[in-house]
Protein backbone atom coordinates (compact mmCIF):
# COMPACT_ATOMS: atom_id res chain seq x y z
CA UNK A 1 0.00 0.00 0.00
CA UNK A 2 0.99 3.43 -0.45
CA UNK A 3 0.13 6.58 1.11
CA UNK A 4 0.06 10.08 -0.86
CA UNK A 5 0.89 12.98 1.26
CA UNK A 6 -1.07 16.31 0.28
CA UNK A 7 1.09 18.80 -1.59
CA UNK A 8 1.39 20.97 1.57
CA UNK A 9 2.29 18.48 3.87
CA UNK A 10 4.82 19.15 6.85
CA UNK A 11 8.05 17.43 7.02
CA UNK A 12 6.90 16.41 10.58
CA UNK A 13 3.60 15.03 9.42
CA UNK A 14 5.50 12.73 7.16
CA UNK A 15 7.96 11.43 10.09
CA UNK A 16 4.89 10.83 12.55
CA UNK A 17 3.37 8.05 9.83
CA UNK A 18 7.11 7.34 9.12
CA UNK A 19 7.65 6.16 12.66
CA UNK A 20 3.80 5.03 13.17
CA UNK A 21 4.39 2.34 10.21
CA UNK A 22 8.00 1.45 11.79
CA UNK A 23 6.57 0.82 15.14
CA UNK A 24 4.02 -1.78 14.08
CA UNK A 25 6.56 -3.39 12.50
CA UNK A 26 6.79 -2.74 8.86
CA UNK A 27 9.27 -1.33 6.14
CA UNK A 28 9.07 2.21 4.96
CA UNK A 29 9.75 3.25 1.46
CA UNK A 30 9.74 6.89 1.20
CA UNK A 31 9.46 8.62 -2.57
CA UNK A 32 10.10 12.35 -2.15
CA UNK A 33 9.09 13.70 -5.87
CA UNK A 34 8.82 17.51 -6.75
CA UNK A 35 5.28 18.13 -5.97
CA UNK A 36 4.03 14.60 -4.33
CA UNK A 37 5.54 12.44 -1.01
CA UNK A 38 4.49 9.00 -1.17
CA UNK A 39 5.22 6.41 1.69
CA UNK A 40 5.74 3.26 0.30
CA UNK A 41 4.85 0.48 2.71
CA UNK A 42 6.46 -3.15 2.88
CA UNK A 43 5.41 -6.01 4.96
CA UNK A 44 1.83 -7.33 6.54
CA UNK A 45 -0.77 -4.81 6.36
CA UNK A 46 -3.19 -6.88 8.72
CA UNK A 47 -0.33 -5.17 11.56
CA UNK A 48 -1.58 -1.81 10.32
CA UNK A 49 -4.68 -0.48 11.26
CA UNK A 50 -5.37 0.99 7.48
CA UNK A 51 -8.63 3.43 8.56
CA UNK A 52 -6.45 4.94 11.41
CA UNK A 53 -4.16 6.34 8.65
CA UNK A 54 -6.66 8.82 7.44
CA UNK A 55 -6.97 10.84 10.49
CA UNK A 56 -2.97 11.25 10.27
CA UNK A 57 -2.58 15.25 9.48
CA UNK A 58 -0.96 15.36 6.05
CA UNK A 59 -2.53 12.29 4.25
CA UNK A 60 -4.42 12.72 1.27
CA UNK A 61 -5.27 9.28 -0.15
CA UNK A 62 -4.04 5.36 0.80
CA UNK A 63 -3.50 3.51 -2.58
CA UNK A 64 -3.39 -0.50 -2.39
CA UNK A 65 -0.64 -2.03 -4.29
CA UNK A 66 -1.81 -5.06 -5.18
CA UNK A 67 1.01 -6.17 -7.45
CA UNK A 68 3.51 -8.69 -5.25
CA UNK A 69 6.82 -6.04 -6.27
CA UNK A 70 6.59 -2.89 -4.19
CA UNK A 71 9.97 -1.43 -4.28
CA UNK A 72 10.37 -1.68 -8.29
CA UNK A 73 6.85 -0.71 -8.57
CA UNK A 74 6.08 2.78 -10.02
CA UNK A 75 3.21 3.59 -7.72
CA UNK A 76 5.78 3.52 -4.94
CA UNK A 77 8.27 5.26 -7.08
CA UNK A 78 6.74 7.75 -9.56
CA UNK A 79 9.70 9.58 -10.76
CA UNK A 80 12.01 7.88 -13.07
CA UNK A 81 15.48 6.27 -11.12
CA UNK A 82 18.48 7.06 -12.41
CA UNK A 83 21.24 4.36 -11.84
CA UNK A 84 24.93 4.84 -11.69
CA UNK A 85 27.40 2.66 -13.07
CA UNK A 86 30.39 4.41 -12.13
CA UNK A 87 30.51 7.82 -13.84
CA UNK A 88 27.75 6.91 -16.15
CA UNK A 89 24.37 7.25 -15.76
CA UNK A 90 22.09 5.61 -17.43
CA UNK A 91 18.22 7.13 -16.60
CA UNK A 92 16.52 10.01 -18.29
CA UNK A 93 18.14 12.55 -20.25
CA UNK A 94 20.99 9.45 -21.30
CA UNK A 95 20.70 6.81 -24.47
CA UNK A 96 23.79 4.67 -22.70
CA UNK A 97 25.45 2.22 -25.22
CA UNK A 98 27.31 -1.10 -23.63
CA UNK A 99 29.05 -2.69 -25.93
CA UNK A 100 31.98 -4.94 -26.24
CA UNK A 101 32.60 -8.52 -27.22
CA UNK A 102 30.36 -11.35 -25.62
CA UNK A 103 33.19 -12.78 -24.21
CA UNK A 104 36.55 -11.72 -22.68
CA UNK A 105 39.13 -13.67 -24.89
CA UNK A 106 42.47 -11.99 -24.17
CA UNK A 107 43.85 -8.81 -22.93
CA UNK A 108 44.98 -7.47 -26.36
CA UNK A 109 41.23 -8.50 -28.03
CA UNK A 110 39.70 -6.56 -25.14
CA UNK A 111 41.47 -3.29 -25.44
CA UNK A 112 41.90 -3.61 -29.42
CA UNK A 113 37.27 -3.41 -28.95
CA UNK A 114 37.45 -1.32 -25.69
CA UNK A 115 39.24 1.68 -27.91
CA UNK A 116 37.25 0.83 -30.88
CA UNK A 117 33.71 1.16 -28.97
CA UNK A 118 35.03 4.41 -26.72
CA UNK A 119 35.97 6.12 -30.24
CA UNK A 120 32.54 5.13 -31.60
CA UNK A 121 30.87 6.70 -28.55
CA UNK A 122 29.52 3.72 -26.33
CA UNK A 123 30.28 4.97 -22.62
CA UNK A 124 30.18 1.51 -21.29
CA UNK A 125 32.41 -1.63 -21.96
CA UNK A 126 30.37 -4.94 -21.79
CA UNK A 127 32.59 -8.42 -21.71
CA UNK A 128 31.84 -11.96 -19.78
CA UNK A 129 34.48 -13.32 -18.21
CA UNK A 130 32.20 -16.40 -16.72
CA UNK A 131 30.11 -17.61 -19.71
CA UNK A 132 27.00 -19.62 -18.83
CA UNK A 133 27.04 -21.78 -22.09
CA UNK A 134 24.49 -24.42 -23.57
CA UNK A 135 27.04 -26.65 -23.67
CA UNK A 136 29.67 -27.75 -21.22
CA UNK A 137 32.57 -28.27 -23.94
CA UNK A 138 31.85 -24.35 -25.45
CA UNK A 139 34.09 -21.64 -23.90
CA UNK A 140 33.03 -20.77 -20.30
CA UNK A 141 35.12 -17.91 -20.04
CA UNK A 142 38.67 -16.73 -18.26
CA UNK A 143 36.90 -16.12 -15.25
CA UNK A 144 39.33 -13.77 -12.63
CA UNK A 145 41.62 -12.89 -15.31
CA UNK A 146 39.17 -12.07 -17.33
CA UNK A 147 37.96 -9.27 -14.78
CA UNK A 148 41.66 -8.09 -14.67
CA UNK A 149 41.71 -7.64 -18.19
CA UNK A 150 37.98 -5.78 -17.90
CA UNK A 151 39.42 -3.22 -14.63
CA UNK A 152 42.76 -2.68 -17.12
CA UNK A 153 40.27 -1.84 -20.24
CA UNK A 154 38.29 0.24 -18.19
CA UNK A 155 40.89 2.50 -16.58
CA UNK A 156 42.65 2.79 -19.98
CA UNK A 157 39.63 4.23 -21.75
CA UNK A 158 37.69 5.80 -19.24
CA UNK A 159 34.61 3.06 -19.65
CA UNK A 160 32.51 1.83 -17.14
CA UNK A 161 32.53 -1.72 -17.32
CA UNK A 162 29.59 -4.74 -16.75
CA UNK A 163 29.98 -8.27 -16.79
CA UNK A 164 27.85 -11.10 -16.34
CA UNK A 165 28.60 -12.88 -12.70
CA UNK A 166 26.76 -16.90 -12.25
CA UNK A 167 27.73 -17.60 -8.89
CA UNK A 168 28.18 -16.27 -5.38
CA UNK A 169 32.04 -16.99 -6.10
CA UNK A 170 31.86 -14.93 -9.34
CA UNK A 171 30.28 -11.84 -7.38
CA UNK A 172 32.58 -11.91 -4.68
CA UNK A 173 35.71 -11.71 -7.64
CA UNK A 174 33.73 -9.26 -9.85
CA UNK A 175 33.28 -6.62 -7.27
CA UNK A 176 36.63 -5.63 -6.92
CA UNK A 177 36.98 -5.23 -10.75
CA UNK A 178 34.03 -4.05 -12.30
CA UNK A 179 31.44 -1.42 -12.30
CA UNK A 180 28.34 -2.72 -12.81
CA UNK A 181 27.64 -7.14 -12.33
CA UNK A 182 25.30 -8.49 -14.96
CA UNK A 183 22.68 -11.00 -14.03
CA UNK A 184 21.77 -13.15 -17.37
CA UNK A 185 19.01 -14.33 -18.58
CA UNK A 186 19.54 -18.37 -17.70
CA UNK A 187 19.74 -17.02 -14.27
CA UNK A 188 16.81 -14.23 -13.72
CA UNK A 189 15.29 -16.69 -11.41
CA UNK A 190 18.26 -18.38 -9.85
CA UNK A 191 16.93 -16.23 -6.13
CA UNK A 192 20.04 -16.79 -4.40
CA UNK A 193 22.10 -15.37 -6.71
CA UNK A 194 19.85 -12.11 -7.31
CA UNK A 195 19.56 -12.32 -2.63
CA UNK A 196 23.90 -12.12 -3.09
CA UNK A 197 23.63 -9.22 -6.19
CA UNK A 198 20.84 -7.30 -3.67
CA UNK A 199 23.73 -7.59 -1.06
CA UNK A 200 26.72 -6.39 -3.14
CA UNK A 201 24.98 -3.41 -3.53
CA UNK A 202 26.87 -3.16 -6.31
CA UNK A 203 24.61 -1.48 -9.46
CA UNK A 204 22.70 -4.94 -11.44
CA UNK A 205 22.15 -5.21 -15.25
CA UNK A 206 18.86 -7.79 -15.12
CA UNK A 207 18.38 -9.31 -18.21
CA UNK A 208 14.88 -10.93 -18.83
CA UNK A 209 14.62 -14.82 -18.58
CA UNK A 210 13.97 -16.02 -22.18
CA UNK A 211 10.83 -17.68 -20.74
CA UNK A 212 10.20 -15.34 -18.39
CA UNK A 213 6.89 -12.79 -18.16
CA UNK A 214 7.31 -9.23 -17.15
CA UNK A 215 5.67 -10.06 -13.62
CA UNK A 216 8.63 -12.49 -13.00
CA UNK A 217 11.10 -10.24 -14.21
CA UNK A 218 10.06 -7.24 -11.93
CA UNK A 219 9.55 -9.73 -9.09
CA UNK A 220 13.39 -10.52 -9.87
CA UNK A 221 14.35 -6.98 -9.50
CA UNK A 222 12.14 -7.17 -6.21
CA UNK A 223 14.81 -9.21 -4.82
CA UNK A 224 17.65 -7.88 -5.50
CA UNK A 225 15.79 -4.82 -4.16
CA UNK A 226 14.48 -5.94 -0.70
CA UNK A 227 18.28 -7.11 0.00
CA UNK A 228 18.48 -3.09 0.30
CA UNK A 229 20.19 -2.37 -2.96
CA UNK A 230 17.73 -0.06 -5.38
CA UNK A 231 20.47 0.12 -8.20
CA UNK A 232 18.84 -2.41 -10.79
CA UNK A 233 18.36 -1.81 -14.39
CA UNK A 234 16.19 -3.82 -16.66
CA UNK A 235 17.12 -5.50 -20.14
CA UNK A 236 14.86 -6.92 -22.85
CA UNK A 237 16.91 -9.47 -24.66
CA UNK A 238 14.21 -11.54 -26.56
CA UNK A 239 11.97 -14.04 -25.40
CA UNK A 240 11.87 -17.59 -26.77
CA UNK A 241 8.72 -18.03 -29.27
CA UNK A 242 7.83 -20.46 -32.07
CA UNK A 243 9.59 -18.16 -34.24
CA UNK A 244 12.99 -19.62 -35.27
CA UNK A 245 14.34 -16.98 -37.91
CA UNK A 246 15.85 -15.08 -35.52
CA UNK A 247 17.39 -16.40 -32.00
CA UNK A 248 14.99 -15.03 -29.66
CA UNK A 249 11.90 -13.29 -30.71
CA UNK A 250 12.82 -8.81 -29.38
CA UNK A 251 9.60 -8.09 -27.05
CA UNK A 252 9.97 -4.19 -27.44
CA UNK A 253 6.20 -3.46 -26.45
CA UNK A 254 8.24 -4.67 -22.80
CA UNK A 255 9.56 -0.90 -23.14
CA UNK A 256 6.59 0.93 -22.46
CA UNK A 257 5.02 -2.17 -20.46
CA UNK A 258 7.88 -1.33 -18.09
CA UNK A 259 7.63 2.55 -18.01
CA UNK A 260 4.25 2.05 -16.66
CA UNK A 261 4.88 -0.68 -14.11
CA UNK A 262 8.63 0.61 -12.41
CA UNK A 263 10.59 3.14 -12.18
CA UNK A 264 13.51 0.89 -13.16
CA UNK A 265 15.41 2.20 -16.26
CA UNK A 266 15.12 -0.11 -18.92
CA UNK A 267 17.38 -1.22 -22.10
CA UNK A 268 17.64 -3.31 -25.21
CA UNK A 269 20.14 -5.82 -25.80
CA UNK A 270 19.54 -6.68 -29.94
CA UNK A 271 22.57 -8.79 -29.80
CA UNK A 272 20.82 -11.87 -28.00
CA UNK A 273 17.43 -10.82 -28.67
CA UNK A 274 18.25 -11.37 -32.79
CA UNK A 275 21.15 -13.45 -32.69
CA UNK A 276 22.03 -11.62 -36.21
CA UNK A 277 24.37 -9.00 -36.98
CA UNK A 278 22.31 -7.70 -39.99
CA UNK A 279 19.04 -7.37 -37.23
CA UNK A 280 21.08 -5.24 -34.84
CA UNK A 281 20.54 -1.53 -36.38
CA UNK A 282 17.04 -1.73 -36.88
CA UNK A 283 16.57 -3.11 -33.59
CA UNK A 284 18.22 -0.29 -31.88
CA UNK A 285 16.86 2.15 -33.78
CA UNK A 286 13.49 1.32 -33.12
CA UNK A 287 14.52 0.37 -29.00
CA UNK A 288 15.83 4.25 -28.96
CA UNK A 289 12.57 5.40 -30.64
CA UNK A 290 10.35 3.40 -28.09
CA UNK A 291 12.80 5.45 -25.46
CA UNK A 292 14.81 2.53 -24.03
CA UNK A 293 17.21 3.78 -21.92
CA UNK A 294 19.97 2.38 -23.53
CA UNK A 295 21.43 -0.88 -25.77
CA UNK A 296 23.60 -3.52 -25.10
CA UNK A 297 25.37 -4.48 -28.20
CA UNK A 298 28.22 -7.29 -28.88
CA UNK A 299 31.39 -6.11 -31.10
CA UNK A 300 34.11 -7.90 -32.18
CA UNK A 301 37.94 -7.12 -33.80
CA UNK A 302 36.92 -10.44 -35.63
CA UNK A 303 33.35 -12.11 -35.60
CA UNK A 304 34.47 -15.15 -37.56
CA UNK A 305 36.76 -15.87 -35.03
CA UNK A 306 34.88 -15.18 -31.98
CA UNK A 307 35.45 -17.81 -29.12
CA UNK A 308 31.38 -16.95 -28.62
CA UNK A 309 28.29 -15.41 -30.63
CA UNK A 310 30.26 -14.29 -33.29
CA UNK A 311 27.39 -14.44 -35.86
CA UNK A 312 25.35 -11.06 -34.00
CA UNK A 313 28.53 -9.63 -33.38
CA UNK A 314 29.57 -5.89 -35.02
CA UNK A 315 32.41 -5.64 -36.95
CA UNK A 316 34.08 -1.69 -35.47
CA UNK A 317 32.49 0.04 -38.65
CA UNK A 318 29.28 -1.98 -38.30
CA UNK A 319 29.47 -0.15 -34.74
CA UNK A 320 30.47 2.53 -35.59
CA UNK A 321 27.71 3.46 -38.35
CA UNK A 322 24.74 2.60 -35.64
CA UNK A 323 26.21 5.08 -33.39
CA UNK A 324 25.94 7.65 -36.21
CA UNK A 325 22.23 6.50 -36.80
CA UNK A 326 21.44 6.65 -33.46
CA UNK A 327 22.28 10.16 -32.83
CA UNK A 328 18.89 11.65 -34.34
CA UNK A 329 16.98 9.22 -32.22
CA UNK A 330 18.53 10.11 -29.03
CA UNK A 331 18.30 13.89 -30.24
CA UNK A 332 14.75 13.65 -30.64
CA UNK A 333 13.87 13.00 -27.18
CA UNK A 334 16.65 15.67 -25.90
CA UNK A 335 18.48 12.80 -25.03
CA UNK A 336 22.94 12.95 -24.82
CA UNK A 337 24.45 9.47 -26.23
C1 LIG B 1 25.37 -12.07 -22.54
O1 LIG B 1 24.98 -10.89 -22.44
O2 LIG B 1 26.54 -12.38 -22.79
C2 LIG B 1 24.39 -13.16 -22.39
C3 LIG B 1 24.77 -14.42 -22.16
O3 LIG B 1 23.12 -12.75 -22.54
P1 LIG B 1 21.74 -13.46 -22.09
O4 LIG B 1 21.88 -13.76 -20.63
O5 LIG B 1 20.72 -12.42 -22.41
O6 LIG B 1 21.61 -14.71 -22.94
MN1 LIG C 1 26.73 -13.31 -26.06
Amino acid sequence: MIIVMKPDAAESSIQTIVEYIKGAGLQVHLSKGEELTIIGVVGDKSKLATENLLSFRGVDRIVPVTESYKLANRKFHPEPTTVHAGKVNIGPGVLTVMAGPCAVESEEQLITIAKAVRKAGATMLRGGAYKPRTSPYSFQGLEEEGLKYLKEAGEETGLATVTEVISAEAIEAAVNYVDMLQIGARNMQNFILLKEAGRSRMPVLLKRGMCATIDEWLNAAEYIMSEGNPNVVLCERGIRTYETATRNTLDLSAVPVLRERTHLPVIVDPSHATGNYRYIKPMSLAAAACDADGLEIEVHNDPAHALSDGAQSLTFERFDDLMQSLKPYAALSSRTL
